[in-house]
This record gives structure tokens, sequence and C-alpha cells, in this order.
């Protein structure tokens, strides 16, 4: 349930309804939200969306005899039954009309991020910058959809000074109605890649629907892309915003005398401030230089967005670097495309190494027809980054195998199943081997790491 700052008829005028059987006292009485028919129905507003494969409306009138005030429903499935409702065309777009509304309430900075990868990453390191100076609300964890959007605006409360907001897709037209609804002053692109093209189509597709984050930028507001994107780079201010570009490469927000440390944590400059980052990689600059572009926007003094980077550490199963009994194991485990995997293999690719440096990569799922030879196209990319040692595992991972031992790789193996993977891992790892384990959401590898830190 959530408790928003605003009257059931407030809420009603918002979504241009009006309510049936609803006494007028009821009119008056804050806003509790619930759209799950688990939680407890007792004064709250039941509010139930039609999903692919089931439809909440069937819980309205238990919920009504439960307790709840009024239910907000589609239309179409009213039934004689419900007592005390107002209806709407669709219950989920009105889920984002009623956050447009409610967060037209608040006065602060809001801040959309989207992009293939690094959306969470980007978003968590900007929310650190902006908590410099702004008290700073963000998106819990990657709850980036049509429900997640709408749920991470209504948590906004007046103390809050700027909002940070990840939008996701998974197919054409998502992000746009997360625009409109959220109204942002600086949208970010971190990338176009290869991801969700069962429904994106190709590049040029990801593209179209990524630069839709410009559709509710507020006038005058300041779009951030990616200038080392083939496609970002072209992008052109319009009359109606700005646009900033960061890279490794190009950009207006560039890092110079750039120096890995140890860990390959970038160490650069940005003008006359340094930043020494404490997550590894190139994909973690990238967002990370995404993050200063905003804390500059939004005018954070540089030595302070420095600060706030050198304190961030990574979230859960991306890129965390594990000591395990003798050797070394990173965990990526939180998803994979094509663009994220390259990103892992690289960024062990450049590390040093004692002994060997073993890829267990899991599939990369939803990536429609060109899948097979996306999986071919990674595995071929196994041997040029050094690796000594292939893993294998699920049902595309087959063309891991085909495309590493395409290069001339020959300790390559693949397994069916994550238990199979598991089961072999005593055989191959030694001291000082250093093991990237990565795969989609999916995969589950992250049992893989579980079993690498608990081996003695
Ligand atoms: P999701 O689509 O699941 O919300 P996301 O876009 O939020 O993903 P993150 O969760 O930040 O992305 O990172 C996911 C993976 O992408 C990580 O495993 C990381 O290795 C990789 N990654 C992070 N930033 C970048 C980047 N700028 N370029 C390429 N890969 C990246
Ligand atoms: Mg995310």
């Amino acid at each position: 349930m959530l408790k928003l700052d605003l009257t059931i008829g407030e809420m009603l005028e918002i979504l241009e309804t009006e309510a049936v059987g609803v006494p007028a006292r009821t009119l008056k009485r804050k806003v509790n939200l619930c759209m799950d028919s688990r939680e407890s129905a007792k004064g709250v507003v039941f509010w139930p969306i039609k999903g692919a494969r089931f439809d909440a409306h069937q819980f309205v009138s238990q919920m009504e005899k439960d307790g709840a005030l009024m239910s907000v429903v589609n239309q179409t499935a009213i039934d004689p039954n419900f007592k005390m409702y107002a209806p709407v065309e669709d219950t989920t777009k009105a889920l984002l009309k009623l956050a447009k509304g409610y967060q037209r309430l608040f006065k602060l900075k809001k801040v959309a991020i989207t992009g293939s990868n690094g959306k969470t990453t980007t978003k968590e390191m900007t929310k650190a910058v902006l908590s410099m100076k702004y008290n700073t609300h963000a998106t819990k964890g990657n709850f980036n959809n049509h429900i997640g959007v709408p749920m991470t605006l209504f948590q906004l409360k007046h103390s809050h000074e700027a909002a940070v907001v990840e939008m996701g897709t998974s197919g054409p037209d998502e992000i746009r109605p997360l625009s409109l609804a959220t109204e942002p002053d600086i949208a970010v692109i971190t990338n176009i890649g290869a991801s969700h093209l069962e429904r994106l189509g190709d590049l040029d597709g990801v593209f179209n629907e990524k630069i839709n984050i410009t559709a509710g930028l507020k006038e005058n507001g300041t779009l951030i892309v990616n200038a080392d994107d083939e496609r970002l780079c072209k992008v052109k201010a319009t009359k109606h915003y700005k646009v900033v570009t960061f890279g490794v490469r190009r950009g207006v927000v560039k890092p110079e005398k750039l120096k890995w440390t140890e860990n390959l944590c970038a160490d650069f400059y940005v003008g006359r401030t340094h930043f020494v980052l404490n997550v590894p990689g190139d994909h973690n600059l990238y967002d990370a230089l995404a993050a200063i572009a905003v804390g500059q926007a939004l005018r954070i003094p540089k030595g302070d967005i420095a600060k706030a980077l050198a304190g961030f550490t990574s979230t859960s199963m991306r890129m965390e670097i594990k000591n395990a009994n003798g050797f070394k194991v990173i965990s990526d485990c939180y998803n994979a495309n094509p663009s994220s995997t390259k990103m892992a293999l690289q960024t062990l690719g450049n590390m040093r190494v004692e002994g060997k440096r073993i890829a267990v990569l899991g599939d990369m799922l939803e990536l429609g027809k060109e899948s097979g030879n996306l999986h071919k196209q990674i595995g071929a990319l196994v041997p040029e980054m050094n690796f000594d040692m292939l893993l294998a595992v699920g049902k595309d991972a087959k063309k891991y195998v085909e495309g590493a031992k395409s290069r001339g790789m020959k300790n390559v193996q693949y397994f069916e199943t994550v238990p199979e993977v598991i089961s072999m891992l005593g055989e191959v790892v030694a001291e000082g081997d250093i093991l990237l384990v990565k795969g989609s959401r999916g995969m589950h590898m992250e049992q893989v790491v579980e079993a690498l830190l608990h081996m003695v």
C-alpha cells in the first residue's frame, strides 16, 4: 500500500472521472493506493491491473467486502457486483496519468535515465552525486517500467529536492509515456545496445525507442548522451532542449590523464578535479561520466561530485570483485546482453592475473532471431580477451563454444545446466585464477558464484 498526499476527490479530478456509489465524505479521505489483492483491503483504493496472463479485476468485489473504500476499474470490466468504483479506460494508463498529476504537486528537479546498459548503475551514481546537495529520491532497485515509474513518483515527499527516475523498455513506445508522466528537467541516455531486439528490431529501433525519453522533457531541459555511441553522437539540440555529451573518446564531459588502478578502477581528471572510482571497468567509467554531467547540470561543486563517486561501491551482483579461497571471482550475474558481456570480458581481459582467466558464461536471453549469432560473436571474443578457459552454460551457450573454437580456443566446455557446471568447478579452478561469472537474470548464475565462494 502506498500513502499518497492526495484526497480521493483530488485523485478523481486528475483522472477526469467520477465515482459511482462512493459517499461524499469518503472523497475527503487521503488515497491509500493498493494494487495487490493479497494486501489488507482496509481503507484502500484498490487499483486492479490487467496483465497478459492475469486480470486483478476479479478481486474487486472481495476487496470491497474486506474494507476497500473504492476501486479504480477498467470501464469494460465493470460488473453488477461492483458497488464503489470509478471507471477509467485502462487502469495501467490511468496509473501514469495519476502519477503525472501527482508529481506536479512537488517542486523538485527530476532526472530521467534510460539506455540499454548501465541505467541502474548510472541512477545510483547520480543519486550519490545529487545527494551531496539535495535531498534526493530515486527509483528503488530496478522498478523502471509502467508500474515502477509511477510507484517511484508516488513515493515523492515534499522534503525531496531532486529525484532520479530509471526508465526501462522492452518494446516500442514504452519510454514515451514514462517520460510524459515524469516531466524530467534532465534526461540521460547511457548507450544504445543490442537489448530487447525481439521487439525493437535492430539498433536503430532501440535508438528510436530510447530517444523518446525527450517526449516529456521540460522546456529548456537538458538531454545528456554518450558521444562515443555511434547513434547518440548525432543527436542535436532542438528549440526544446539542449544537448550535453559525455564519453571516454569524445564529449564535453571527458576524462583527462586517464589511468587505471590495480583493481582496474578509473583514475582521471575532469578539468582540474581529480576523480578516482571505486568500481572497476570501462562501463563504470561511462556511468560515472554521465553522473558527473548530471551533477554539473544541477550545479553540484565538482569536488563534491568526486567525493560522492569515490564513495560509490557496486550494487549487488554487478561486477562485484569477490575474494574466494585463493582465487578471485568477478560476479556480474545481475543480467547480460552482448554489450554488457563484451564490457565485462574487456575489463577482465585487462586485469593482471597470476593464474588462469576463466569465463563462466550463461545464456543471454531475449535476443530474438539474432541470438545464435550474438552468442557466437561473444564466444569469439573470449580468446581475444586473453581468457584461458571458457565454461558455457545454457541453450544458446552452445554458440559461445562455436565462436570460441572458431578462434582456435581449445580449453572450452559446454554444460546444459548450472548444477552441471557447478559440479565441475573443483576440477578446473586453481590458486591465482580469476573467474568472470555472467549471464542473464533468468540463468541464476549467482549460484555459480555462491558455489565458488564456498569451495575449500
Ligand atoms: P536493466 O535493463 O536490467 O535495468 P541496467 O540498464 O539498469 O539493466 P545495470 O543494472 O546498471 O544496467 O548494469 C547491468 C549490467 O550492464 C552490468 O552487469 C554491467 O556490467 C553492465 N554495464 C553497466 N554500465 C554499462 C555501460 N555503460 N555500458 C555497457 N555495459 C554496462
Ligand atoms: Mg536497471
